[in-house]
């Protein structure tokens, strides 16, 4: 039992999925010859079945990179494609059509890369053994390939076939060694013939004494020898052997032996000469044993250095800090519900209270806006008809149906805005724009896949209470539909607010238009391009159509900022007035209301105000603070396989990095262990077979 060459595969399927250096390749078996000489009929003859790429037009157009694998215990066997992860491949023709796939999929144009393929095989009747299949040599390109293919091959196969690897170089009988590609090629890297294996195929097609003496070269000696075969698949009935997926190695086997047992005297026991598939075989497994040992040590020694680089990126980068993607993980999710936890104590009823209030200030602020100060600055003065103006608010006769009817309406507007859906969106999107603000100051923040997740979660709940609480609120809020009682505090506590929220309206409008003010450039430049603009409201002065060209000397964009400006100053103006009513002495009583109906909103807009809370505050804040933490949970935390978990750390590229870096040095360990192990094994046996 080769145990060594197994151990040394699956150490290296292991550094393979490290991502391991080429100071880490173990040796392989690296197989070259000329197109034609015979090379897949050997590998396939090794493995015991039909798999590789055939056809005329340069089908080996990536090195394969075949791991063989024995299976003592199992039955099946089965081909993978660990980069492909296509899972196990029992039906070989398969195996066969993909590498065709894979090798096609490199354009005429290149015709060959050094990208490799890898393939497993796993049988009870293969070897363990590490074998590289290049492109064959080519004689002269073909009329639809690149000039330079044969210089590509050349230089794809030279990068393969340098120490440790060993070589086997086909060449077949009825061709002139001394014209073997394979061989010339290996006499270059290995002048000595110390690590190439001289395969001779086709060996019935010369005739036997021939052939002896083709094994017997002694042109280029080589210390591992020569083996001929015949490899050839057989032709025979159908229903003796099954070409396609059944093996293969028997037919040969009994082909090969019928052949070289019929010429005794050249190819038996006496003859001095190797022949046969079987003796192919033995004889690389031994000699890769023998490679794999000598090569132990300086492959220690570089696992080693790559352990050290892995160890101490581990310890500058990140500390020595152990992860997981699993803790990163829950780390992220409990420090999330954490500030979730904050927050909910900080967003309350006194938060949406206001929040509530002021989304109605401003309702009110426009509403009665409307209603009652929908004149121009200009008009509001001239006495008119109606009574209609600041002029005559003060004086608004208390009898006079006129004013009822406009308070009314004014206050049934506010009512019938749909409070209950308006106030449930109001909440609504703050928690969403709070739970938003919250992801964006997690370590979640850089995770696409969790920040969704959490949105989602969000607005799943939000969306499902949306209904029910808005028509709670809807329904709370009904009475003040028909009857509102004003109590003496109140409207005191109204009087105040109207001021204030009017004494803000009229500070952010004075700040509007300094800001125009700065744009423009000076005071004195904007009140002319504003006295321009009042006078062409007027029709005093006349602007044409084309805006763009501007008028009265400024550009259009300066008349722009000057119809801006006059719009706030008229707007201040207004707002001035409104606050001038609100102090006036009728308003100081709620017997005035209807010279007052800043006031008279205001109270109102508090009313639906503090009802509504009552009801969002059961219906949507608590149920959300409830089922929040839950729904991430499932969403993130409990839900999650452990490939998600994985992909959702590594979408973080410094997660990635130090989860790398971590697993790297774990698996060097591993492998560090286990060559330890296969040393201790090899020296035991040196010493074993010494003292015998
Ligand atoms: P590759 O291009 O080097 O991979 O060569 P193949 O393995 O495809 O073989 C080329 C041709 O030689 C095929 O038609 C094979 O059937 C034939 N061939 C391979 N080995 C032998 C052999 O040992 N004896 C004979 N007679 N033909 C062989």
């Amino acid at each position: 039992m080769m145990v060594l060459t197994k151990k040394m595969i699956e150490i290296r399927s292991i550094l393979q999925t490290v991502g391991q250096s080429n100071a880490l390749t173990l040796p392989s078996i690296v197989v070259i010859g000329s197109q034609s000489s015979g090379k897949s009929s050997v590998l396939e003859a090794i493995v015991g079945h039909e798999f590789l790429p055939k056809g005329s037009n340069m089908v080996t157009r990536r090195p394969i990179e075949l791991t063989l694998v024995n299976t003592p215990d199992a039955h099946a066997e089965y081909g993978e494609f660990p980069a492909l992860g296509l899972g196990k491949i029992t039906d070989f023709s398969q195996i066969q059509r993909t590498l065709t796939e894979l090798n096609l999929a490199v354009p005429d144009s290149e015709c060959v890369s050094d990208d490799p393929i890898q393939l497993t095989i796993s049988s009870p009747h293969v070897p363990d053994l590490s074998l590289i299949d290049l492109p064959g040599y080519i004689q002269v390109a073909g009329h639809d390939q690149p000039l330079e293919l044969k210089q590509k091959i050349t230089d794809l196969c030279d990068k393969y076939i340098q120490p440790p690897n060993v070589i086997l170089a086909i060449s077949a009988a009825d061709v002139d060694l001394a014209n073997s590609t394979a061989l010339r090629a290996s006499r270059r890297v290995d002048p000595r013939g110390e690590r190439t294996i001289g395969v001779v195929t086709k060996m019935d097609l010369v005739d036997a004494t021939r052939g002896a003496s083709i094994l017997n070269d002694r042109k280029y000696p080589l210390r591992l020898g020569y083996v001929g075969v015949v490899s050839r698949v057989p032709q025979q009935p159908s229903h003796l052997f099954k070409r396609g997926n059944g093996g293969i190695a028997s037919a040969i086997t009994r082909n090969e032996n019928a052949f070289f047992s019929a010429h005794p005297l050249e190819f038996g026991q006496e003859s001095g000469v190797s022949v046969g598939t079987t003796t192919l075989r033995k004889k690389l497994m031994q000699v890769l044993e023998q490679t794999m040992a000598a090569s132990l040590q300086s492959t220690s020694d570089a696992i080693r250095q790559e352990l050290e680089e892995a160890t101490y990126e581990f310890k500058v980068q990140y500390n020595d800090r152990p992860l997981s993607a699993e803790s990163y993980l829950a780390e992220s999710l409990d420090g999330f519900k954490h500030s979730f936890k904050e927050f909910t104590e900080h967003f309350g009823r006194p938060q949406v209270r206001e929040m509530l209030k002021e989304e109605l200030d401003q309702r009110v602020l426009d509403l009665l806006a409307a209603k009652y100060w929908n004149k121009p600055v200009t008009n509001l003065f001239p006495a008119t008809a109606e009574p209609d103006s600041l002029a005559d608010l003060p004086k608004a006769d208390p009898d006079n149906l006129y004013w009822h009817r406009k308070l009314d309406a004014s206050t049934s507007a506010l009512t019938k805005l749909g409070i209950g859906r308006l106030a449930t969106t109001v909440v609504a999107n703050a928690i969403q724009a709070n739970v938003d603000r919250l992801i964006a100051h997690s370590t979640f923040a850089s995770h696409p896949f969790a920040r969704q997740a959490i949105t989602e979660a969000a607005s799943g709940i939000l969306n499902e209470r949306f209904y029910s609480t808005s028509d709670q609120v809807e329904n709370c809020i009904k009475p003040y539909k028909f009857e509102i009682d004003v109590e003496d505090g109140e409207w005191a506590r109204g009087r105040e607010h109207a001021t204030g929220v009017l004494k803000n309206e009229l500070r952010a409008v004075e700040e509007a238009v300094k800001n125009v003010e700065k744009n423009v450039g000076s005071k004195r430049k904007l009140k002319d391009v504003m006295g321009f603009v009042e006078k062409a409201r007027k029709g005093e002065v006349i602007v044409g159509d084309d805006g763009k060209t501007g008028a009265g000397g400024f550009s259009s964009d300066l008349l722009e900022r000057g119809k801006e400006a006059l719009f706030l100053s008229d707007r201040a103006i207004l707002l001035k007035l409104r606050l001038q009513a609100l102090k006036s002495p009728q308003c100081a009583t709620k017997a005035n209301k209807y010279h007052c109906p800043e006031i008279f909103l205001d109270v109102v807009s508090t009313k639906l105000v503090s009802t509504a809370v009552l009801f969002l505050n059961v219906e949507l804040l608590s149920e959300f603070f409830y089922q929040f933490p839950r729904e991430l949970d499932i969403r993130l935390g409990r839900g999650l396989g452990r490939e998600e978990v994985e992909r959702f750390a590594r979408e973080d590229p410094r997660v990635k990095g130090h989860l790398d870096v971590i697993r790297r040095k774990e698996l060097l360990e591993l492998v560090l262990e286990k060559m330890e192990g296969v040393r201790d094994l090899e020296s035991s046996k040196r010493e074993r077979e010494r003292a015998r």
